[in-house]
């Protein structure tokens, strides 16, 4: 479940309420548009108790840190996948409670700024043990016969969230309730093990506008992505601010095509000779039954720019890898409408490649094992939109037939 974050407006100051995965923040007061970037994890308190006064009090905000997003993970023999909404606790400390229960749905989160009152405790967990631990709750363990090869993190999001608490009168209170919780630790434990806010935590926000031609920029409040309508630049959001990507459209005869965007990987394996798709073909042992793909074709993984269920993305990414040689690329024209918005970060994709190496390969015992040792060397990312039909029931790719069905694009429902 997505939690709900009170945000000030930068250019007003108007409180503007926004979602966990929201990049684009569009004042409702002063219409001003800004896309949000982090270059740190964004960070979230839960409210204080009204009856506390956080000037006067010891106030300590604890790390939590969420996770909600895809795990995939290969090991000898599978390839597994696995939905995970968790928030665990940072600190190793048997004073503080392990979880934070309901209340980061339930409550409206703020987000940490300078004038939040309070130390904030070390984490003193690393965030892959703590990712590690998310994957053995979501039981997801590797069997003691069958070792881990790879895992990938298709996040949606990662941050810390807060709890406050105070101590006062020798004991640890809650202070969203204002409850005590336990003794306190000696004299300035948390003092000791804390630091006040940092700016580098602080985001930046960036106006929604072209940095090429100053045009509006615009994009689902979702979007990493986005294309110019007047010069045609496209642009991915990154947390330092925009990078111009390359972007390209394949070619369509239908005039009512409805376009889907992908992350084109083009890439080489030296461990498995693959630099051309025809070497991806025979090294993964592909059958096909019509003509075989013999051109020379540099090798790119193709993969959703835009967010799926599990095994819906797996499925798409492999099939549509698989089918490259049926594409024919022309440059972007921000003309072709409706596009879909492109809300999974290119860095996400990339770990993408070894799951769909180890999906494609039909002779898994030999592919499998050399995993770990596999790198994929002159990696270059263009943005590609290609044309689909709506039949009703699925999205059907033009060229390809290779279905999506709309239940499982949100955007599908409203179109
Ligand atoms: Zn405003
Ligand atoms: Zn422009």
């Amino acid at each position: 479940m997505d939690f709900s974050i009170k945000q000030s407006c930068p250019q007003c100051g108007a409180p503007v309420y926004l979602h966990e995965s929201t990049s684009l923040v569009v004042c409702p007061f002063c219409k001003v548009k800004n896309y949000i970037t982090n270059t740190a994890v964004p960070r979230y308190v839960l409210p204080c108790h009204p009856s506390i006064n956080q000037e006067k009090e010891d106030l300590y905000h604890v790390p939590y840190l969420r996770f909600k997003g895809a795990i995939f993970q290969v090991n000898a023999t599978n390839i597994s996948h696995r939905i995970v909404d968790t928030t665990e606790l940072g600190v190793t400390s048997p004073l503080l409670p392990f979880s934070l229960g309901y209340r980061p749905q339930a409550m409206q989160l703020h987000r940490a700024s300078p004038q939040t009152s309070g130390r904030f405790l070390y984490l003193t967990i690393k965030i892959k043990h703590i990712l590690s631990r998310a994957v053995h709750l979501a039981d997801m363990t590797v069997h003691v016969d069958s070792s881990l090869l790879h895992r990938a993190y298709i996040g949606e999001t990662l941050s810390f969230v807060y709890l406050p608490i105070l101590e006062k009168r020798g004991k640890i209170f809650d202070a969203v309730t204002n409850t005590p919780l336990r003794q306190a630790p000696r004299d300035n434990l948390f003092l000791e093990k804390s630091k006040p806010f940092q700016y580098a935590w602080q985001p930046d926000f960036i106006p929604a506008l072209c940095p090429h031609c100053g045009w509006d920029l615009p994009g689902g409040s979702n979007s990493l992505a986005m294309i110019c309508p007047n010069c045609d630049t496209a642009w991915e959001l990154l947390p330092k601010g925009f990078r111009e990507l390359t972007w390209q459209q394949g070619e369509s005869s239908d005039g009512q095509a409805i376009w889907l965007p992908f992350w084109k990987m083009t890439t080489q394996i030296p461990e498995l000779a693959i630099s051309t798709f025809a070497d991806f073909i025979m090294a993964t042992k592909q059958q096909f039954t019509t003509t075989r793909p013999g051109n020379k074709k540099p090798m790119s993984f193709i993969i959703p720019a835009f967010k799926v269920r599990p095994e819906i993305f797996l499925q798409t990414a492999t099939r549509m890898t698989l089918v490259q040689h049926l594409f024919h690329f022309v440059p972007g024209d921000s003309h072709i409408k409706p596009r879909h918005p492109a809300n999974l970060a290119c860095r996400e994709a990339r770990q993408f490649f070894k799951v769909i190496l180890a999906k494609s390969a039909v002779d898994k015992r030999r592919i499998l094992p050399m995993l770990p040792g596999i790198r994929f060397i002159n990696v270059k990312a263009t943005l590609i939109y290609l044309p689909f039909h709506d039949d009703g029931h699925d999205f059907i790719q033009e060229q390809s037939g290779i279905a999506i069905n709309k239940n499982v694009l949100s955007w599908g429902r409203k179109l």
